[in-house]
């Protein structure tokens, strides 16, 4: 069941259009919507779980239509936000139990499996009588995706469940992530590209409410195969540089910044070639949007 967003487009009242005509295809498995705050992720998530409207296009979930079909939407969606309220005085278990309730699972020996089952899986069961006032950053975003997870959905949207946690939380949340998304769509929202690059078999990089590019992490690394070079320089000739190439990245190693430059050939004989990555790829395309506007101003 592929998500199918069709030019869809929202400008807010104070003027801002969060999204500008987007369509992306979106298949089983995890996807990857990459882009810098103020993006348009959010507004996307928001709009594809149902709880804002778009001034125009479509959303299909299958033979679904998301934005008529609501209700039938809700019941196979699982929506982690990108914060979420937790009453501090109640345990885990009495939490997703809750949340079990609203979500339908009315018959108490099958919601009590679940949350049972849910609390393992997210590795939880331990803590699970413990208030989750008292609950790490981590264990806070495991028992949301163990909410979202509530009723079996066949949509997971993630919204940044990464910002904050620690490197060990991260990834432990991410395998969790990954497991999950073997057999359903799962659409991760974030703005840190080893997210994406660890994660996901298709994505796209978003930013000011348009779709730069979208495709698998390897496609769209091999498209900049060849054209990418590297050079380590003094700090006080990076300027300098800027100006004179297509300077996509330069990242402090000990003490001196390793340049990425952006050039069809070799743009000097101090440049090697360097093999592209993610991050290349999705600074390539900040600098180009950026460079678009300046032209466009
Ligand atoms: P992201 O999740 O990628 O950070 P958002 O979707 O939150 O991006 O925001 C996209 C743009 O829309 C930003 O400029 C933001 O300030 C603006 N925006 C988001 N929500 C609202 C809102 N409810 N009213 C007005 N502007 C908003």
């Amino acid at each position: 069941m592929d998500l199918v967003v069709t030019n869809l487009s929202k400008t807010y009242s104070n003027g801002v259009r969060a999204l500008n005509d987007i369509t992306l295809q979106i298949p089983k498995g995890m996807f990857g919507l990459l882009g810098p705050n103020g993006a348009g992720k959010s507004s996307l998530m928001r709009t594809i779980a149902t709880l804002q409207e778009p001034d125009s296009g479509s959303i299909m979930l299958g033979d679904i239509d998301v934005l008529k079909q609501k209700e039938d939407v809700r019941k196979i969606l699982g929506y982690l936000p990108q914060e979420f309220g937790l009453y501090p005085n109640l345990s885990a278990e009495n939490i997703l139990d809750h949340f079990a309730v609203l979500k339908g699972i009315t018959n108490t020996k099958e919601r009590n499996e679940q949350v049972k089952a849910l609390l393992g899986r997210t590795n939880l069961y331990d803590v699970r009588k413990k208030n989750v006032g008292g609950y790490s950053g981590g264990m806070k975003q495991r028992l949301g995706i163990a909410i979202a997870l509530l009723g079996n959905p066949k949509l997971i949207i993630v919204d940044e469940p990464t910002a904050g946690l620690d490197p060990t939380e991260r990834y432990r949340f991410l395998n969790l992530l990954g497991e999950i998304g073997e057999n359903i769509v799962v659409i991760l929202s974030t703005h840190i590209v080893e997210d994406v690059r660890e994660l996901c078999s298709n994505m796209a990089i978003i930013a000011k409410g348009n779709v730069l590019l979208s495709g698998t992490p390897d496609d769209v690394v091999n498209d900049l195969r060849g054209k990418i070079w590297k050079q380590r320089i003094e700090k006080s000739e990076l300027a300098a540089m800027m100006q004179s190439h297509k300077v996509i990245s330069a990242n402090l190693v000990a003490g001196k910044p390793l340049v990425h430059v952006y050039a069809d050939e070799q743009p000097g004989e101090l440049f090697t070639q360097s093999e592209p990555n993610l991050e290349d790829v999705y600074f390539n395309e900040m600098h180009k949007a950026a460079n678009k506007q300046q032209v466009e101003a």
